[in-house]
């Protein structure tokens, strides 16, 4: 069997691997490569391989760097099973949709550009109606269940711990009288986090191919980032001001909802509205709701002792329209707004900001890793002036960031996780990380104890 590694090898963005075993071709991923327009453009649109030929799409989780191309491959031709829990499925599906309308509006600008510089107008990469061919073709497989992909080749979905409905793929391949278990881990969550389980880690395996995003990086007590949210939001709530919260729609506002859940029911934080004020996550929420059997044993017994969903208390509203959205502004007492998008870059967070960040009294939390030349990298860098929506708005709010709310495994769980499994196998892959990330955690490994470590670079193959 080979491997072919067409995306997130040597980096982070764009998983896209091609698994060939006796005459079945699977892609384990079709993720959206993220990076600048002219080079995202040309490398999502073409595959190294043709769609149609394919017999199999496995898909690990829904974030858009493992799924975001799917409308693409489909729209090339693909139309066999792509593979998934059911929680995924649900969650791609409208995160599809809404990746397909930021395409549409991509092209939107990038096209008045071209116009004035007189070129021809480029097409989105796909469009939201191409994102809703996707989801007919889901297959989905509880965790634990092992199921058919082709001809001798069987796979199973084990917890992940990263978002909701994560997995990590064990597959079986038979070949010429021979069988191989290739682990593949997806995207690597972390103990403890809210809401979910924690990560399942492998065994039995012969290879496992891990992501190491985070291999350079410790990570701290995801509780001790809980404790420096409930301060920041208590600091703010004294000083009578708002605290407004860029964040990503799907996983990180719903753990910050339940965090604030959690400190209400304690009875820790003053009763206060919170208003979650995005249409995306509005819908993640919903599908949160729909996927009980992904929650751990303290959330299940959180809602069967309080006899109330997670995601939901007196005092939090899920905002609908953009009218309810705007008459948030009106008003002046202390309430927290979680708001997309997580990098502010576009969204609804854009009008809290630009309405908010001039009051001394109120709060930007910043909750997540933020791309150099975003606004919340701005914020986060502490500039004393920002423009929203091409005007300068003075900085007086408090800017306080809160790190370690990852959902990645840190270096230590990554350790383990490749220790796990090494007693018996033969090799480690390690893929979705950068070069500082994976040179560290080699070098841990490698005090661990832990040998045949390889790291492949992109557009190779590598035969098991
Ligand atoms: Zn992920």
């Amino acid at each position: 069997m080979r491997i072919h590694f067409n995306g997130a090898a040597r980096t982070v963005t764009g998983s896209q691997y091609l698994l060939e075993a006796n005459s079945a071709r699977i892609l384990i991923e079709c993720g959206l490569f993220q990076g600048r327009r002219a080079e995202t453009y040309e490398r999502n649109r073409s595959f190294r391989f043709d769609p149609t030929e394919l017999d199999a799409v496995l898909l690990s989780h829904a974030h858009i760097d493992h799924s975001g191309n799917l409308p693409n491959l489909v729209k090339q031709g693909y139309g066999g099973p792509i593979h998934a829990t059911p929680a995924t499925a649900n969650l791609a599906e409208i995160m599809l949709r809404d990746s397909g309308h930021i395409q549409e509006a991509d092209a939107v600008f990038v096209n008045k550009r071209r116009h004035e510089r007189g070129q021809p107008p480029v097409e989105p990469l796909y469009t939201e109606a191409d994102a809703v061919e996707v989801p007919p073709l889901f297959q989905v497989h509880p965790y634990d269940q092992p199921f058919e992909v082709a001809a001798d080749v069987t796979a199973e979905f084990i917890d992940a711990g990263h978002i909701l409905g994560s997995a990590a793929i064990r597959l079986e391949v038979r070949e010429r009288g021979r069988t191989t278990r290739l682990w593949f881990s997806g995207d690597i969550g972390r103990r403890d986090l809210p809401i979910l389980r924690d990560p399942v880690l492998p065994s039995e395996a012969d290879y496992v191919m891990m992501e190491c995003t985070y291999g350079d990086k410790p990570h701290r007590d995801p509780a001790e980032a809980h404790r420096e949210f409930h301060q920041a939001v208590l600091r703010t709530v004294k000083r009578g001001g708002k605290v407004i919260i860029p964040a990503f729609a799907v996983g990180r506002t719903q753990e910050l909802v339940y965090s604030l859940h959690l400190m209400t029911a304690a009875g820790t934080l003053p009763r206060l509205p919170v208003y979650v004020d995005s249409p995306l996550a509005v819908n993640a929420t919903k599908i949160f709701e729909k996927h009980p059997e992904c929650y751990d044993e303290q959330t299940l017994q959180f809602i069967k002792l309080g006899k109330h969903p997670a995601l939901a208390f007196d005092g939090l509203t899920y905002i609908k329209t953009v009218e309810e959205s705007k008459a948030l502004n009106e008003r002046k007492e202390p309430m927290v707004i979680i708001s997309a998008s997580g990098m502010a870059e576009a969204g609804r967070v854009l009008h809290h900001l630009k309405n908010n960040i001039d009051d001394p009294r109120n709060t930007v939390l910043i909750v997540g890793w933020q791309a150099p030349n975003t606004l919340g990298r701005r914020l986060a860098d502490r500039e004393k002036v920002v423009r929203i929506y091409g005007e300068e708005y003075p900085v007086k709010a408090d800017i306080a960031t809160i790190g370690g709310l990852s959902a990645h495994a840190g270096q230590d769980l990554l350790t383990e996780y490749a220790r796990a499994a090494n007693g018996r196998a033969k090799g480690i892959i390690l893929v979705h990380g950068e070069e500082d990330a994976a040179g560290a955690l080699r070098e841990k490994l490698s005090d661990a104890g832990v040998r045949r470590v390889v790291y492949p670079d992109l557009f190779t193959t590598i035969d098991l």
